[in-house]
């Protein structure tokens, strides 16, 4: 009974927020009865983890351990901290995560925070701990890319974000447009949430097997700015949705999603291409990026904003500069359709067609997961400390798909489906 006054008495934000933490913990993470959940998420993301932990319980988590992180103590590092700061990370907590995930744990990230937090500190020192960074979490981050586990990102809005995205309305209307912008974005506005991503993650699945059957050896995009001709790798393989992790355990890697992705061939990239929005890369909006391609490297790389970041980002190290993903989205998407730049990958990617720099998912390779790292470079399949997405697709954009043959076919016209 006490519960059925509950349910009454909530306000339509509760009930989406429980929505979008059923739909995460059941669709997205898939947990199982018996699991372990670890989730990390910025201090203001509060609200919506202790719903996450709510559910995980309900169905069944033997233990949830969440790691908050918090902007402001980030900050006191680039404010107060020595230099020898910028090229350490807590490596034994990262060993721990990995050792979690070993043991069978699932991992939910909540996204969500400040777009510019690091925009005004040093461009050097922020690379130099996100090499730190990188290298640490290495081990953790291969059972995650490789799918070893299953996993699942989503967001909530934290007042930062709120601002960067309406930054002239008040604090609490603009967090409540971001709120109800990730409602819609994530697909939890109306009741039958769970069966209705269900059927979106079939949806995708389908499309990704279409492109399976069809075997094109390369895309070839043409738009404005944009005339690039990206190989694909060998065996390569479409996926869309959901996906079976190691674990036996269906999960959908990221909330929302709209995407059907596979691996290039790290070598077979040529042409130049312009993106299509800007890309926030840990703090810093890079603006107008323009690219060219040799042989898959890149070998020219002008932005508008946000240059030298773009730059030492691209520098990391050999590939960076090469891609580990192509991805397809129609410009129709809800998140396109929304009009709104998030400053977040985790949305704007699924609001446009989008290539990334760096690592790729040995799971979008015909027994990719069987491989060693010398049979995934054989395939073409790029290695990298980091995996950056950002846009190229736009209503002006058309894709064909290039056969062994070298004929052309139409796959997307002026951003849309065929
Ligand atoms: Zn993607
Ligand atoms: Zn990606």
């Amino acid at each position: 009974m006490a519960e059925i006054l509950e349910e009454v008495t909530k306000t339509q934000h509760q009930v989406r927020l429980d929505r979008l933490a059923q739909v995460a913990v059941n669709v997205g993470l898939g947990l199982a009865a018996g699991q372990e959940l670890v989730i990390t998420a910025s201090l203001d993301s509060v609200e919506l983890v202790r719903a996450i932990t709510r559910e995980a319980y309900k169905a069944g988590a033997t233990l949830v351990t969440t790691l908050f992180s918090d902007d402001e103590a980030t900050l006191l590092r680039y404010q107060y901290a020595p230099d020898a700061s910028f090229d350490r990370a807590a490596g034994w907590l990262q060993d721990g995560l990995a050792n979690a995930y070993r043991a069978g744990s699932a991992r939910l990230a909540v996204a969500g925070g400040d777009p510019s937090l690091l925009a005004q500190q040093d461009a050097k020192k922020v690379a130099r701990a996100n090499v730190a960074f990188s290298v640490a979490s290495r081990p953790a981050l291969e059972l995650i890319t490789t799918h070893v586990i299953n996993w699942t990102i989503v967001a909530s809005a934290t007042p930062a974000w709120a601002h960067a995205m309406f930054p002239n309305d008040a604090p609490d209307e603009a967090m409540e447009k971001l709120w109800n912008a990730i409602f819609a974005a994530s697909r939890v506005l109306d009741d039958g949430a769970v069966e209705n991503w269900r059927a979106h993650d079939a949806q995708l699945q389908a499309r990704a097997a279409y492109l399976n059957g069809k075997r094109y050896s390369a895309l070839h995009y043409t738009g404005p700015g944009t005339d690039l001709t990206i190989g694909l790798a060998d065996d390569h393989l479409w996926l869309g949705g959901g996906t079976v992790a190691g674990n036996g355990l269906h999960c959908i890697p990221n909330m929302p999603t709209e995407e059907v992705f596979t691996t290039p061939h790290c070598q077979r990239a040529s042409g130049y291409v312009a993106a299509s929005k800007p890309l926030s890369y840990q703090g810093t909006l890079i603006s107008d990026i323009r690219v060219k391609f040799e042989n898959g490297r890149i070998v020219e790389a002008k932005s508008g904003t946000g240059q030298q970041v773009l730059r030492s980002l691209i520098g990391t190290d050999e590939g960076a500069a090469r891609l580990g993903e192509v991805a397809l989205v129609p410009h129709s998407s809800p998140i396109s359709k929304s009009g709104l730049l998030f400053f977040n990958t985790l949305f704007d990617e699924n609001a446009a067609s989008h290539i990334a720099l760096g690592q790729a998912y040995s799971s979008c390779l015909r027994d990719g997961h069987h491989m060693s790292k010398a049979e995934l470079a054989a395939h073409g399949a790029n290695e990298s400390l980091i995996h950056v997405d950002w846009m190229i697709g736009s209503a002006e954009m058309n894709v064909n798909g290039v056969s062994v043959d070298g004929s052309e076919e139409l796959i997307m016209k002026l951003g849309e489906w065929v």
